[in-house]
């Protein structure tokens, strides 16, 4: 977990609503919280209240792996909030708990220009506030990120 130095990138706090409260503040442990239906283990993003597969409620936000792919991605490369400067990556990452499990965020710690389809990411966590943004950085072959 890092914090923005005075000076680095600032986003816009979300709009945090019970649904959504393990996603922005699950980080604080250090982990990417997914809702997972409980019934046929079913995972999906952003939080719904019920499961899209079986139609059980019983949708529960659990730990992931955090590590998974990029999509596909857009090079930011105009500055329209003043704290965030461009260029920045805004990247879908699939996750690799189920096919088509993805999320909207950044790729840190890589110049833009070195992203890829398919590249290898392992969540990473921004703390703004009590907000964990989840964003992504490249894994390496190794396994360390
Ligand atoms: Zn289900």
């Amino acid at each position: 977990v890092s914090t923005p130095e005075p000076g680095q990138a600032k986003r816009p706090l979300p709009v945090v609503t019970p649904r959504s409260h393990a996603f922005w503040h699950g980080g604080a442990d250090g982990h990417l919280h997914i809702g997972q239906c409980q019934q046929c283990g079913f995972y999906s993003h952003p939080p719904l209240p019920y499961c899209p597969r079986c139609h059980a409620d019983g949708v529960t936000a659990v730990p992931v792996s955090g590590v998974g792919s990029v999509y596909s991605f857009t090079i930011e490369r105009y500055t329209w909030l003043p704290d965030l400067p461009a260029p920045y990556v805004v990247a879908e990452v699939e996750l690799v708990e189920q096919d088509g499990l993805r999320l909207l965020t950044t790729i840190v710690d890589c110049n833009p220009d070195d992203v890829t389809i398919g590249m290898r990411v392992a969540v990473s966590f921004i703390r703004q506030s009590d907000v964990f943004f989840p964003v992504f950085r490249p894994l390496h072959r190794d396994g360390q990120s």
